[in-house]
This record gives structure tokens, C-alpha cells and sequence, in this order.
């Protein structure tokens, strides 16, 4: 009966391609057509298996990039599943800020299929989305972290806590700013006000963008201060500068180790 149902609605509404609107004959399990899920470009080897930067060159190992050997990064790892631009960018930016706050489900099936991929999820005790300023939050509406973190904390049946973490102070956008603007742009914004509810726990900090790295960074410090045990960095896509328009397609995925509560603290090594 709904197998019926759905080909009637496909009828009368056929199923359109997320990012370009085209009408699909058939799709995968996301609603892309070819040439859109063509344009994901996935982060693989090699990266920086601490703050998961790609390296332009698309040869040899995973290895520290200069600026996490130089400088105490205050989460154990950071994973992006593909470059902000081309599908992701405008994916999100339909789902962020042309009302298409349904296209966070589908955004959210992306990130947990790609962190199941490379993590034991059984790792995490809890879930956290990067909070917005309640005054952004009315803006916007909904806080599209949140969105995408409820659909990965669904499939693994792992809690979800969107109120311990809390954005304190309104931030201006980190776009413009200079390395030092930004790290103090963001510097205090968040603290976390019950900390007896990530204390001793490994979360999964969840977000849309890894652009700067300094707020995931600063949501990260602010929990680990209140206690947790560790925390790990999930976004959807990562601003990456990319002077050489490299394209690492035949690299097998990084980071395919399995996780497991044992090795959590071996996540840097
Ligand atoms: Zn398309
Ligand atoms: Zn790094």
C-alpha cells in the first residue's frame, strides 16, 4: 500500500534533485542527480589525522599538519565528509538560508553515513550540536546543527544534548576576519551550563561548516573544561584552501580504522 501511495506521489509531485531542482527518473538513497552528487567532493587520504585537512598533494600517508604540531588542539580529531563548495555549499545554503530547512534530513543522512563509515559510533556517549546565539536562532528559525545532529543521534540511538552547550554571547560572522580577529571573535562566546551531563562522557560535536576551526575549537575547550572525556568533530563540509584545484578521487577513504571506547585516546595518534 505505501509502495502504491509513493509511486502516486511521484506521479503528481516527482521527486526533484535537492541542489538543481531537475526532475529525477530514478535516484539513489539521496535525492541527487548524477551530476550533483558528482559535484561532492569528498575529503580523503591524505589528511591531517587530527584536525582532518587535506593535503593538495594526492599521494603518501595521512600525517600532523604544521599547525597541529605546533599548537595543543583541544578536541582529539575533526572529520569533514566533503569540501564546502560545488553540491555541499549550495546544499547548505538552500537548507541554511533559502528555507529549505528540510534539506537538513537529507544533509544529516550524508554525515552518518559517512561517520558510521569511519568510526565505531558505539565510541560516543553523547551527541552536541554547536549552539546559536538565541538571537540568531529567531532570525533563522532553527539552528541547522541541531537539525543534522538529531538525524545522526536517530541512527546510532545515541543521546543528543542541545541545551547544556550554550552560545552566551552574539559573534559577527567569521568570514573576513583576520587569524587573530577570529580566535578572539569567538573567544568566551560559549560555556556550558550543566556540566554534570558531559562530564566523563566522549562527544561527538556536530556542526554544518568547519570554516576557521576556531568555534568548533572553542566549543570543544569550553567542554572539555566542564569535564568531558574527549570530544571529536563531525561537520558536513570543510573550507579548505585549495590553490591547486587538486582532485582526489581514487584515494580510498582515510581513517577506516574502527574506534572503539578502548582506543578513543589513540584517536591523535
Ligand atoms: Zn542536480
Ligand atoms: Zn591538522
Amino acid at each position: 500500500m505505501k509502495g502504491i501511495l509513493t509511486g502516486i506521489t511521484d506521479l503528481v509531485f516527482p521527486p526533484r534533485c535537492l541542489t538543481c531542482g531537475s526532475i529525477l527518473e530514478e535516484h539513489g538513497p539521496l535525492p541527487l542527480c548524477p551530476a550533483c552528487e558528482a559535484g561532492i567532493r569528498h575529503i580523503r587520504s591524505p589528511l591531517c589525522p587530527c584536525c582532518g585537512i587535506p593535503f593538495p598533494s594526492t599521494e603518501g600517508p595521512d600525517h600532523l599538519c604544521g599547525d597541529c604540531l605546533t599548537a595543543e588542539r583541544p578536541y582529539a580529531l575533526a572529520r569533514s565528509v566533503g569540501r564546502y563548495e560545488g553540491t555541499l555549499l549550495e546544499a547548505i545554503h538552500l537548507f541554511k538560508y533559502r528555507g529549505k530547512p528540510g534539506a537538513g534530513k537529507v544533509l544529516g543522512k550524508i554525515m552518518a553515513d559517512f561517520a558510521g563509515s569511519i568510526w565505531d559510533m558505539e565510541a560516543f556517549s553523547l551527541i552536541v550540536p554547536v549552539p546559536l546565539h538565541s538571537k540568531r536562532l529567531r532570525q533563522r528559525g532553527f539552528n541547522q546543527a541541531v537539525i543534522l545532529a538529531r538525524v545522526i543521534a536517530k541512527r546510532f540511538a545515541l543521546p543528543l544534548d542541545f541545551t547544556t552547550l550554550k552560545r552566551t554571547l552574539p559573534t559577527v560572522p567569521q568570514v573576513g576576519l583576520g587569524r587573530q580577529e577570529r580566535s578572539a571573535n569567538v573567544r568566551g562566546a560559549f560555556s556550558a551550563v550543566r556540566p554534570e551531563r558531559i562530564a566523563g562522557r566522549r562527544l561527538l560535536l556536530v556542526d554544518d561548516v568547519y570554516t576557521t576551526g576556531n568555534t568548533l575549537a572553542e566549543c570543544a575547550s569550553v567542554l572539555m573544561r566542564a569535564g568531558a572525556e574527549a570530544v571529536a568533530v563531525l561537520t558536513l563540509a570543510r573550507a579548505v584552501p585549495d590553490p591547486g584545484g587538486s582532485v582526489e578521487a581514487s584515494h580510498a577513504a582515510s581513517c577506516s580504522r574502527p574506534l572503539n571506547p578502548e582506543n578513543f585516546n589513540d584517536w591523535r595518534s
